[in-house]
């Protein structure tokens, strides 16, 4: 630490020359970066992609693992200190318990989540925490097995629900579940939301974003019930549910359940994202709301997105991204870094929901 001159604070240029925060131009801090390690999932879930899959990158522009650990050390030297491994279904990729251990390696990496709809949970749960992962986010969208596989397209109620099992069995600090909240859906918020109660669940619900081709978002018949899912309709701001309707509309179905309405959550669940916390009385777990469509919370946005083809993607709703994959190919460190200082440069203040070309599954979430 220098000697500071009067009047003037302190300066360490260790922790400069460390960076140990990195702040973007608007002086948020930037400690997270989430990694979509595939393109390539079990499922087609409606909101996210469509029916016949999205056009997978060809194996070559996928980083290797070694190029994922190469940035993050990069990234870590930049104060980078929480990971989220997603995708895709980030267990279709084979040896992600091994990156993990590669990953959790890394000096100033503090902690790594990842985000799986869960079916391959049961086998490689153990595993996963073994290598340093601690929080596993599980997407789960209903409780109906018929809606599950409509809106899923390719999986199954039972396989989600071990998934969830396995990961409470498996030792993982903390478990969520994410549901995507769409209108024509129908979906049964608060038999969703009791999964709170008896287990230390976190039950949170987002509200559908319009990422990813126009031509690949939900339908609904004409009765408006749920079922029938066209591959080409667009997503329409009535299919999102705003947070404020719905957690009124589960508290009053909680009263009307008996379980009292929910209360404000005094303490958040492990983590590092946006999400408002409540719970019902007694409850182990709680019920969070994601509100990125009703409620932007640009302002406090800490977080970097790396897609699995290496582009460093700022924001989940621009398809402004800095190419790193190019400096990982060569090897280059100091292109590496001048990628990063450029992403922290061009993060704008606020995002715009007119929609993404790259589907949600090609982000990450
Ligand atoms: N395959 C993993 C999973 O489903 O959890 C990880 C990737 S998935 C793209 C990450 C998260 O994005 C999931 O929780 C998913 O429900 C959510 N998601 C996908 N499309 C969405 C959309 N259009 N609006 C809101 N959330 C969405
Ligand atoms: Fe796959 Fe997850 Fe997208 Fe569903 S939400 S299609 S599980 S990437």
């Amino acid at each position: 630490m220098d000697a500071a001159p009067q009047g003037c604070a302190v300066v360490d240029r260790d922790a400069v020359a460390r960076r140990d925060v990195s702040r973007d131009t608007f002086g948020r801090t930037i400690d997270y970066l989430r990694i979509a390690i595939t393109d390539r999932c079990n499922y087609r879930c409606v909101y996210c992609m469509p029916a016949e899959g999205v056009r997978f990158k060809p194996h070559e522009q996928i980083l290797t693992f070694e190029q994922i650990e190469r940035f993050v050390r990069v990234a870590a030297g930049y104060g980078i200190r929480h990971l989220r491994l997603t995708g895709g279904e980030p267990l279709v990729r084979r040896g992600v318990a091994e990156l993990a251990g590669m990953l959790s390696a890394i000096p100033g990496i503090e902690d790594i989540s990842i985000t799986t709809n869960g079916a391959l949970l049961p086998r490689y749960a153990r595993d996963l925490v073994a290598n340093g992962v601690s929080k596993v986010n599980i997407s789960l969208d209903t409780l109906d097995a018929q809606v599950f596989r409509d809106v899923s397209r390719l999986g199954s109620l039972d396989e989600a629900l071990a998934g969830i099992d396995a990961a409470l069995e498996a030792g993982f600090s903390t478990v969520k579940i994410n549901t995507v909240a769409v209108r024509a859906l129908h979906q049964d918020f608060l038999g969703l939301a009791r999964m709170s109660l008896d287990r230390p669940l976190h039950v949170r619900f987002i509200e559908y974003m319009p990422i990813g081709d126009e031509d690949m978002q939900l339908d609904t018949d004409e009765q408006g019930s749920c079922g029938t899912f066209k591959d080409v309709s667009t997503w329409s701001m009535e299919d999102t549910i705003p947070t404020d309707e719905l957690r009124a509309a589960i508290s009053a179905a909680g009263e009307r359940a008996g379980l009292g309405p929910l209360l404000k959550a005094d303490r958040r669940p492990d983590g590092h994202g946006p999400a408002d916390y409540w719970h019902f009385a007694g409850a182990q777990g709680t019920v969070g709301f994601i509100s990125a469509m009703s409620n932007h919370f640009c302002a406090s946005c800490n977080r970097l997105r790396l897609t699995a083809d290496g582009c460093l993607r700022p924001c989940l709703f621009s398809d402004v991204e800095v190419n790193v994959r190019d400096a990982l190919v060569a090897g280059d460190d100091d292109a590496l870094r001048a990628a990063f200082e450029q992403a922290l440069r061009i993060k704008p203040d606020a995002h715009h929901t007119a929609g993404t070309e790259r589907y949600m599954s090609q982000i990450g979430g």
